[in-house]
């Protein structure tokens, strides 16, 4: 009889698919069957161009450098502009990130007001769209589904993505919550024109009814402060996977770089954040540079937030003490250490005082080391060496007649050659093992010291 194939679910995926319907090996299968479109190269890059998104990206950005070559900046507007930027940057750190994309704290009607207008004021798009393809980002973090996925470069996740048409679709991800949510429904109901009041009306207007500098309100207010913020987002997707440490996790690209946090308003703790996003703060130290997590805190005490979500400050040092251990671990691996128990041959007292005769061996803590090598080189001198040739040596070791450090215990126990029969250690055994392997970092599956 013919065995038939099973049919796959999907490979496609479709718009309104739920994510129960999301099989477990969803990523490996979609990426295994799916077939991408194909890359962009030289020959075929301006038939791959997203129209929309280069009308987005470059024309504020021409007639904004073109005006402002032809705009002095007025002291007052320059202000408006510093302050402009920052607020509309909170609309999307504060409001399109942490609070829509990542749910971190929950917001008053009146601040997701103020957020959802400030965040149009950038052109990013929609509060449904950024919140959705940012979920998939976390979700399929340095992925093909990942729609900024970092590992196609920093061009590419800072603006390539959005340039160019994507070769797949962004793997899946729940925005039902915010398709349910008012305010985000007025302002994709709206978004043109509150985009078009906050990005012209508004700067032109504050600047020319306040000091009678209209051209200066829209050019620097209005076009340079919206290219200003829309890279300063951009950074969050490109810098923060790129520049940086990674002090909670090393298994994907995010970092941690107080110069990206400098740059996109406190959104530079990027490698915290990956690891902790249901947490309101990305630089989660009090002295780390995050003014949306300053703004936020804010809110909370005018009664403009509530319930602003911190991550347990003992699971945070947890995966902070993991990639500690990880990389002493590494450190460790590199170094030649001393023979173990069981690779070293037993010998008795008499076989001792026999080979002692003919180089230079000495009992330490019952293992038998060859010095000969060292005779020059011992700091006390080579007539203590020569001293307790063929003698048990253990007491004048570890203070009878010097107390030696780390150094000289380490660098003993890698000149070890064979165990004493009924050598008995003096004293604790802890006190015979080198320091250097007190702390070994040993891994799950292996015996402890
Ligand atoms: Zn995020
Ligand atoms: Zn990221």
């Amino acid at each position: 009889m013919a065995t038939r194939s099973l049919e796959p679910i999907f490979i496609e995926i479709p718009d309104n698919i739920s994510v129960e319907a999301v099989p477990d090996n969803f990523v490996s299968y979609v990426l295994k069957h799916q077939e991408a479109l194909p890359p962009v190269t030289w020959k075929n890059w301006y038939s791959e161009l997203d129209w929309q998104h280069v009308f987005v990206l470059f024309v504020p950005l021409t007639f904004g450098l073109i005006g402002a070559w032809h705009t002095p900046l007025r002291l007052k507007t320059g202000i408006l502009l510093l302050v402009y930027t920052r607020l509309t940057g909170f609309g999307i750190t504060a409001g399109y990130h942490r609070l829509w994309a990542h749910r971190t704290y929950k917001a008053t009607r009146t601040l997701e007001y103020i957020l959802a207008v400030l965040g149009a004021g950038t052109l990013q798009g929609p509060i449904t769209w950024w919140a959705r393809g940012h979920r998939a980002h976390h979700r399929y973090t340095d992925t093909d589904l990942d729609p900024y996925d970092a590992r196609k470069g920093l061009f590419y996740s800072h603006m390539g993505w959005l340039i160019f048409r994507p070769r797949r679709k962004p793997g899946p991800a729940d925005i039902s919550d915010l398709r349910s949510n008012p305010v985000v429904k007025w302002q994709h109901k709206y978004y043109l024109l509150i985009a078009f009041i906050t990005i012209i009306a508004v700067p032109t207007c504050v600047a020319g009814y306040g000091w009678k500098d209209w051209q200066g309100g829209f050019v620097w207010t209005g076009l340079i402060r919206l290219v200003i913020v829309q890279h300063s987002t951009f950074c969050v997707n490109s810098l923060a996977h790129w520049l940086g440490d990674q002090p909670y996790d090393d298994k994907h690209t995010p970092k941690d770089s107080t110069l990206t946090a400098l740059i996109t308003l406190g959104e530079g703790y990027h490698n915290f954040h990956h690891q902790f996003p249901m947490d309101y703060r990305n630089g989660y130290k009090w002295y780390q540079y995050d003014p949306t997590k300053w703004f936020l805190w804010s809110c909370e005490k005018v009664g403009l937030a509530t319930h602003l979500n911190t991550f347990s400050e003992n699971e945070i040092k947890k995966g902070e003490l993991t990639v500690q251990l990880r990389r002493l671990l590494q450190k460790q691996e590199v170094l030649t250490w001393p023979a173990e128990k069981s690779d070293l041959p037993v010998i008795t007292w008499e076989d001792y005082q026999c080979q002692a005769k003919s180089r230079a061996l000495i009992c330490i803590g019952g293992y038998v080391h060859d010095v000969s090598d060292f005779f020059d080189k011992h700091p006390g001198g080579a007539y203590l060496l020569e001293k307790h040739n063929g003698k048990d040596a253990t007491s004048a070791f570890f203070g009878g007649i010097y107390d030696h450090g780390s150094a000289a215990h380490n660098l003993l126990a890698m000149k070890r050659v064979g165990i004493l029969l009924g050598g008995a250690p003096h004293g604790s055994e802890e006190q015979f093992v080198p320091p250097s392997q007190h702390l070994r970092v040993s891994r799950y599956d292996e015996l402890s010291l």
